[in-house]
């Protein structure tokens, strides 16, 4: 049994899924952007001028895929990234879900919640988005996004999850998460899997914040797909740092269990940094093609095999869309 992939300019196999980064964002915007009336951002072609770009730069190092899984109340704007991908032949999933409680559109949901509003209503919403179409775009969203802040997960987030994994069971949907700080994941999956969801639909996100092996390996024991989704936020952590936990894992035969990105934003709703010149050596690596470029020489410096390096990049991406059991460890 093969669950097709469904890409926002229609359904592909499994099997023609390619070099995927699970991870970026062509436009993403606050809670509050629209409120910043003086500085709107890009206006629409200047959009898809930018993410024609990035995607330009993806191909040229090999990348024909992606996961961009902004939630629903982070500015996610699915027609531009059809637009994109109908432009450029390339492969663009998208994402129905929430974002954490503290950065996200909590407001309007704890609102329905506060009269009775539960997890059933929002599940309903990413059930419709995934089998009909996010609102009368006609795309279809391809996985659900789930997100925890730190240090605990809250009220809401539990909510969340829980809509996740109901709709993940009526519709057959992968899920991706959000972590904060490198932490909880395990908990996200143990919450995921209490409410029916297999750990192999999990990739369990942002989980190279944290530089904790025995964490890693909880993840990796739990049956799940790690992703070191943030190469290049030297912020977080260091890709040094990263290229090292990540070389622990491959040692330990989890190359099956691994997938990479680079959380990379493309173009922001409103403005995004106030001081552009001190975010230039962020922005010098934060791009699509950082992990060609720069962070495949380091893992193989470190002793990673080209076969390890297309297991993460092709191999783990088709068998986690298409739902086929993980490969035993080694
Ligand atoms: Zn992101």
């Amino acid at each position: 049994m093969s669950n097709r992939i469904q890409t926002v300019t229609g359904p592909i196999s499994p099997d023609d899924l390619g070099t995927t980064l699970v991870h970026e964002h062509l436009l993403i915007g606050w809670p509050g952007w629209e409120s910043d009336t003086i500085r709107p951002g890009p206006g629409r072609s200047e959009t898809v001028s930018i993410c024609v770009d990035r995607v330009a730069e993806m191909k040229d190092v090999g990348v024909t895929a992606m996961i961009d899984p902004c939630p629903n109340d982070l500015g996610r704007d699915v027609e531009l990234m059809a637009d994109v991908a109908s432009k450029t032949g390339f492969q663009i999933i998208c994402a129905t879900g929430l974002y954490k409680e503290d950065l996200g559109g909590a407001p309007y949901w704890k609102f329905r919640q506060s009269s009775g509003g539960t997890a059933n209503e929002i599940a309903e919403l990413y059930i419709r988005e995934l089998t009909d179409g996010i609102g009368s775009t006609g795309v279809k969203a391809g996985i659900i996004k789930v997100a925890t802040g730190a240090p605990k997960i809250t009220d809401y987030e539990l909510m969340l999850l829980e809509a996740a994994a109901i709709a993940a069971k009526e519709t057959g949907a992968p899920i991706i998460t959000h972590t904060d700080e490198g932490v909880l994941g395990d908990e996200q999956q143990a919450v995921l899997s209490k409410h029916g969801v297999p750990p192999h639909r999990m990739i369990i996100g942002h989980s190279c914040g944290s530089s904790d092996h025995d964490y890693h390996m909880r993840i990796i024991d739990g049956g799940s797909y790690i992703a070191f989704d943030r190469f290049g936020i030297a912020l977080f952590q260091s890709d040094e740092q990263r290229v090292a936990s990540l070389l622990k894992l491959l040692k330990k035969g989890a190359a099956s269990q691994v997938v990479v990105s680079h959380d990379s934003v493309w173009c922001w709703r409103g403005q995004p940094f106030p001081n552009p010149e001190a975010m230039a050596p962020l922005l010098e690596v934060w791009n699509p093609s950082h992990f060609h470029k720069r962070v495949i020489p380091m893992l193989e410096e470190g002793g990673a095999t080209a076969e390890q390096i297309r297991t993460m990049l092709v191999d783990n991406p088709r068998r986690f869309f298409a739902g086929d059991p993980l490969p035993a460890l080694g």
